[in-house]
């Protein structure tokens, strides 16, 4: 057995009411680490990649990472993965807070729900119990009351994972939130929670873990909490502004989208009234923070008597800028009813930037709209467009669908900004070559955290800091991005120590931890593993080159970067990269793994 992990997982039947505990081999940890890793593993052993996702036959598996329960700076991730019903591929969505941690204490290291209740459940598990139990009054309840009443029942250190309307009503971008405001958030699991009509998972455990060589583990958390200490992005900018800060960083280098990525051309006026600086002095109360996170980025805030959290950098990028919305308190408030009801901030935006843009085109009338004005601008429409999503009232129905089925629907698929059926976040992938790649080639489609993130290395790189148009370099670039990306999201660490804390530190803490002699090669070598077992869920559900692409707009209409007019060349920029990305990770010309793994088949 190694240390640091239980060696032990659970396995819920919502339609038999079975539950059963099951032991993980070491193998599955040495190879998987944890988090997305245990996901990718559990995925592919137990559910056919053509499973329709909507359906009770899809199966979660929600699981803690390699360094969950220990000391390592943010360290309480976890993740959920499912098939998704945004997008079809393979979907690992990961969160902040404590719910991770708490559920890596009760003893279990993964559970794994398949099937649907008769009647709507919520699964509690603790050290000593693990409960099915019916909830019908809480059906229909929004996640402040749904956790209140849960830690009511149970007790203050009960920890509440749940689902709201969007999730019951199964919007195909519904979330699942914990600490009422942290969000496993892209790809649709809340509506897979929806299907399986499961209202929350509530876990207390308290068990410690002892690290198996505890020089090398103090070592290493010494080195990673004085690195996150001292490097200016996770000691000053995110603590100081949160993620809104990048709002400025953003449009400075003209990547803040504008009408559905029309443009990324904003008045400097405008981007004042929804920078970082100006929610600071508007509506911020205090900075909050997850499990053993000095950096707290988080904003909890205040509008017109009304508190919550946020909103991030990416719901005022696609809630606000990208629609034309810049007043702060309109895109705070429409983000705490997205919360509140379990909805995924980037997506809504997404698919709402499409109907303005068919609106104003007049492919979507006022007679589809139920007559609401969708231009975009338009001032105090957000919540009650949230309201119509999240309950598939009226025009929320379709919207409810995402940007792709929308588009489809009015024959405009093509000005859908997803990339598989996901909703790109703020970041213009005209203005780095970087993002582009890592857009098209993210296991779960349009997304800046599985895409790798390495837009950031072109403007907070700082000694890593890379060209962002560069052709030649972008592919190998792209690829480290990702498998660090997926490092921490298998250990169960938050992407931003990334910045200050590298694989060096990280390693050293996992050796110490789990007693496993891993250097930054070995976390790599599985990085890889959790990547290919991925792509191929992904294509043996269909997913083929064809899909690693962006929208035509992308590439047929240029936007001023820098001053220079800009859109991709296909053929001599993005088609070279992607020939070239699939070279470094070992796959064949179609994007299908070559060297498919024993433990791959
Ligand atoms: S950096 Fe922010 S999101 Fe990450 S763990 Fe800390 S508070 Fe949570």
């Amino acid at each position: 057995m190694i240390q640091g992990y239980n060696n032990r997982g659970l396995d819920v039947d919502l339609s038999t009411g079975e539950v059963k505990d099951f032991e993980v081999q070491d193998s599955i940890f040495k190879k998987y680490l944890g988090g997305r890793g245990l996901g990718a593993y559990f995925l592919k052993e137990e559910l056919s990649p053509k499973t329709e996702p909507l359906s009770s036959e899809n199966i979660m598996v929600i699981s803690t990472g390699g360094l969950s329960g220990s000391l390592s700076p943010a360290s309480g991730r976890f993740s959920v993965t499912f098939k998704s019903p945004l997008t079809g591929t393979i979907s690992s969505a990961n969160s902040g807070g404590f719910w991770g941690n708490v559920f890596k204490r009760t003893g279990y290291d993964l559970c794994i729900i398949r099937g649907t209740a008769a009647v709507p459940v919520y699964l509690y598990i603790s050290e000593d119990k693990i409960e099915i139990i019916e909830c019908k009054d809480l059906w229909g309840k929004n996640i402040p009351e749904l956790t209140d009443f849960l830690i009511n029942k149970h007790s203050k250190s009960a920890r509440v994972l749940g689902i709201g309307t969007a999730g019951e009503k199964q919007i195909r971008f519904a979330s699942i939130m914990n600490e009422y405001n942290r969000a496993v958030g892209r790809g649709g699991a809340g509506a897979v929670m929806g299907v399986k009509k499961l209202k929350a998972v509530v876990v207390e455990g308290k068990k410690r873990f002892i690290p198996k060589n505890e020089k090398l583990y103090k070592t290493g958390l010494y080195q990673a909490n004085k690195l996150v200490r001292n490097f200016p992005v996770t000691s000053k900018a995110l603590t100081e502004l949160g993620t809104p800060g990048l709002v400025k960083l953003i449009h400075i280098h003209d990547m803040l989208p504008h009408k559905n990525f029309q443009d990324v051309t904003h008045k400097k006026s405008d981007i004042e009234k929804i920078s970082g600086e100006t929610l600071r002095m508007k509506i911020l109360q205090t900075a909050k923070g997850c499990f053993n996170c000095t950096i707290r980025c988080g904003r909890a805030t205040k509008v017109k008597n009304k508190k919550g959290e946020g909103p991030e950098y990416e719901t005022i990028a696609l809630m606000g800028a990208n629609l034309g919305i810049y007043n702060i308190e309109e895109i705070a408030l429409a983000g705490y009813l997205c919360n509140e009801t379990g909805m995924d901030t980037i997506s809504f935006g997404g698919s709402i930037a499409l109907t303005m843009e068919l609106f104003e085109k007049g492919i979507i009338t006022p007679q589809i709209t139920g007559n609401l004005n969708l231009n975009f601008g338009t001032p105090n429409l957000l919540e009650k467009l949230v309201k119509l999503t999240a309950n598939r009232e009226g025009f929320g129905d379709i919207i409810a669908e995402g940007a792709l089925r929308i588009g489809q629907r009015y024959n405009s698929p093509d000005l859908a900004m997803v990339v598989k059926g996901m909703e790109f976040p703020g970041y213009d992938p005209r203005a780095s070559l970087l993002q582009a790649l890592g857009y098209a080639t993210s296991s779960r489609g349009g997304c800046h955290l599985k895409g790798g993130y390495a837009v950031c290395l072109g403007f907070f790189g700082g000694s890593k800091e890379v060209h962002r148009f560069l052709v030649d370099t972008s592919a190998g670039h792209c690829v480290d991005a990702q498998d660090s990306g997926c490092i921490t999201d298998a250990l169960g660490v938050c992407r931003f120590i990334s910045y200050s804390v590298g694989e060096s530190e990280l390693s050293r803490i996992y050796s110490g931890y789990t007693g496993l002699d891993y250097g930054p090669e070995d976390l790599k070598d599985s990085a890889r593993r959790i990547q290919d077992t991925e792509r191929v869920f992904n294509n043996k559900a269909g997913f083929t080159r064809k899909d690693d692409t962006l929208p035509r707009r992308m590439f047929t209409e240029k936007i001023n970067i820098g001053g220079v007019e800009r859109a991709i060349d296909e053929k001599h920029q993005f088609e070279k990269m992607l020939g070239k990305y699939y070279e470094i990770r070992d796959w064949d010309k179609n994007g299908v793994p070559l060297k498919i793994k024993e433990d791959l088949k």
